[in-house]
């Protein structure tokens, strides 16, 4: 955007605009996504300036794209239906695990009072917490550390979103919700998975299986080892 006068800005700004009422119509609320909250914050977030400069004119396209480091950004539709699936009212504590380019971080931060989210990759880590400060996203805080262990310090939350693909369901993740909280989480092979939603009740585990994924993979001490990956 450097060195464009404020009207050729402004252009800019109204197509992507555009992109993205288009994306919420046609890619979101076509495929079933109901959730206003949801599909609301997806028309406002910014995805174009969560991907690398020369990928911006494909932001809002229906797949997922790379972010450096072997990573990527989840299609715009895979974030929206995670989000739904949280059931998000306004008030919530909410973890994520696997910030990456911290575009999910940033859908959560409108529709939840806090956001933890955690990165194990320190340059994604700092990269998409400065674009977060950068952006005023304040109730999100971005840490590094391994997520296969949750958050406990800020546990327990009403909400967490795992955006990497796990050998199976850590147990800390349902340790750390609250009763009545929601774990969405993708779980299956190194390169297929299927997304769950797991209820936490007074009376026990509630699992329900949304869709078939395709995830990056959640390396960690209770998730993939990083020496069978790469
Ligand atoms: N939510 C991200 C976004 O909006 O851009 C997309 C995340 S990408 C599909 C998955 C991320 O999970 C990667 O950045 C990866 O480094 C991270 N990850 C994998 N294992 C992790 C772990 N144990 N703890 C934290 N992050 C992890």
């Amino acid at each position: 955007m450097q060195g464009l006068g404020p009207l050729a800005r402004l252009f800019n700004n109204m197509s992507y605009e555009k992109q993205r009422h288009i994306m919420v119509e046609s890619q979101l609320r076509s495929r079933g996504i109901k959730d206003e909250r949801v599909l609301d914050a997806m028309e406002k977030v910014p995805r174009h300036l969560f991907v690398e400069t020369d990928l911006a004119d494909r932001a809002y396209d229906d797949c997922a794209l790379p972010i450096g480091e072997g990573q990527t950004i989840s299609q715009p539709y895979m974030v929206a239906l995670m989000t739904e699936l949280l059931e998000l009212k306004g008030d919530e504590k909410v973890l994520e695990i696997g910030t990456g380019s911290g575009y999910q971080s940033a859908v959560l931060s409108l529709l939840a009072a806090e956001v933890y989210t955690v990165e194990r990759i320190h340059s994604l880590a700092i990269r998409a917490k400065k674009l977060l400060a950068d952006l005023e996203y304040k109730n999100v805080h971005a840490l590094v550390s391994d997520g296969t262990l949750g958050l406990q310090e800020h546990s327990p939350y009403d909400g967490i979103i795992v955006t990497a693909g796990a050998p199976e369901i850590p147990y800390q993740y349902t340790e750390q919700l609250k009763i009545n909280g929601r774990l969405v989480i993708p779980v299956g092979s190194r390169y297929s998975q299927v997304l769950y939603r797991i209820d936490k009740t007074a009376q026990g585990i509630k699992k329900s299986i949304s869709t078939g994924c395709v995830f990056v993979p959640l390396i960690g001490k209770a998730g993939w080892d990083e020496k069978e990956i790469y």
